[in-house]
């Protein structure tokens, strides 16, 4: 079973929602950069601190930042992940790469969620946050309701989920990923992903499809 998976996919793909649950599933960590950086920004940590101005611009954190916080994660799991905004640049695949390579491991895939721009637009319109334990969805996932479903917290859109910020993301998408996509693809890692359907059928195909790849140990 394949146990070390990151997940790309351009924002407002889903990857918040199926990463966390494929994680669950396959009894593995789920790290979200995104939700691991807004929390940091919450609790006014120093990592907060110097992540709180990049976010709100809807920009990313700078490499060398990014996997240095990613090395200290890495480093505290016992067993196998899915990274969720994690490697977002050339730069960032050959820190993710060494860093496998140096404790004899290996990333078994990339999955790529595909989910053309028109959907990804509606999609952003219409997501929401739990700012308790970070579960993220849509505002019919809440079946009426004004809470979480997992904690009881109370969700609200992200505030870094404005139309500008999101074309401002998707530029970088193309820009920096992209070409971890075709690297990725290169290596013979690369799945793609048709990620248009709901979040409970795309988590059913997404497991059958992670639990027919093999694991590279
Ligand atoms: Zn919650």
């Amino acid at each position: 079973m394949p146990h070390r998976l990151v997940l790309l996919g351009p924002p407002a793909s889903g990857k918040g929602t199926q990463g966390r649950r494929l994680a669950e599933d396959l009894g593995l960590a789920y790290l979200s950069t995104g939700a691991l950086l807004r929390s940091a920004v919450e609790q006014g940590t120093e990592l907060g601190k110097q992540a709180a101005p990049v976010l709100e611009r809807g920009e990313y954190l700078s490499d060398e930042l990014m996997c240095s916080i990613m090395g200290e994660w890495l480093g505290r799991q016992k067993g196998g992940w899915v990274l969720d905004g994690f490697p977002r640049s050339i730069t960032q695949t050959d820190f993710l790469s060494a860093w496998l390579a140096d404790k004899s491991l290996k990333l078994d895939a990339a999955i790529l969620l595909e989910v053309p721009l028109d959907e990804l637009l509606i999609r952003l319109g219409n997501r929401i946050e739990c700012p308790e334990c970070r579960w993220s969805g849509r505002k019919q996932d809440l079946n009426g309701a004004d809470r979480c479903p997992e904690c009881g917290g109370v969700p609200a859109p992200r505030a870094d989920d404005t139309p500008t910020n999101f074309r401002s993301r998707l530029a970088e998408y193309e820009e920096n990923t992209l070409p971890v996509v075709s690297r990725y693809e290169q290596e013979g890692l690369l799945h793609r992903f048709d990620a248009t359907r709901g979040p409970d059928e795309g988590a059913k195909r997404l497991l059958e499809l992670v639990k027919s790849l093999k694991s590279h140990g």
